[in-house]
């Protein structure tokens, strides 16, 4: 019996480019339909953020033994912290037929594409190494160093855009959401995403 299954759409790309802006834009935009995949992090929450919702928070315990158990799709570490995507939840969505949507860096990217790649791998690029670092040094109070380091960290991380099926720029936030939408919704009508249904239709009529 044919089942429709959801989409794991996969939005990364290096530091600073804007993933969580774009993501929460995406999410706040009427007609979308995605199932947003809450992470797990041993990071403190920021002020006004709530667990169960922008993240679960964990202590490093916990994570490790979440690893240990095999709960996780993806992890990696971040700025000193441990991100990771529960597995479990990502699978029942999909089953369900459901989209689910992750936000995630890149080297948890890259583990997701090994495991799944039927995924839809979508990379936020920014429109210049100028304008990230310009957004890095706008962002907080970081010293030149460690600005230069992620300047630094995310030219590498642009190098990793050849395991993504589709490359996004955010020179605008608005204009990047409409090319995600069209991109999934492009996505959907893809021929290997369909045909088994209809396959199955011609079978039974054959009967
Ligand atoms: P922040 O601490 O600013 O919320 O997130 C830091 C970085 O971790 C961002 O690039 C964000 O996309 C990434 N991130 C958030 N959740 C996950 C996750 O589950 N797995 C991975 N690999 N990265 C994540």
């Amino acid at each position: 019996m044919y089942k429709k299954r959801g989409l794991l759409i996969v939005l990364s790309g290096p530091s600073g480019v804007g993933k969580g802006t774009v993501r929460k834009a995406l999410f706040e935009a009427p007609n979308t339909n995605y199932e947003y995949s809450i992470s797990m992090t041993t990071r403190s929450p920021r002020e006004g953020e709530v667990d169960g919702v922008d993240y679960f928070f964990k202590t490093k315990e916990e994570f490790e033994s979440l690893i240990e158990q095999g709960k996780l799709l993806e992890h990696a570490q971040y700025v000193g912290n441990y991100y990771g995507t529960p597995v479990d939840y990502v699978n029942e969505m999909i089953e369900a037929g459901r989209d689910v949507f992750l936000e995630i860096e890149v080297v948890g990217a890259a583990q997701v594409r090994e495991k799944m790649p039927d995924g839809l791998f979508i990379f936020l690029a920014p429109p210049s190494l100028s304008e990230l670092e310009s957004r890095l040094i706008g962002r907080g109070t970081e010293a030149e160093e460690v600005i230069a380091s992620r300047v630094e960290k995310a030219r590498e991380e642009l190098e990793m855009m050849h395991l993504y099926d589709y490359v996004v720029e955010n020179d605008d936030v608005q204009k990047a959401c409409d090319r995600i939408h069209a991109i999934v919704t492009a996505e959907h009508c893809r021929r290997e995403r369909v045909e088994a249904r209809y396959l199955e239709m011609l079978k039974g009529e054959e009967k």
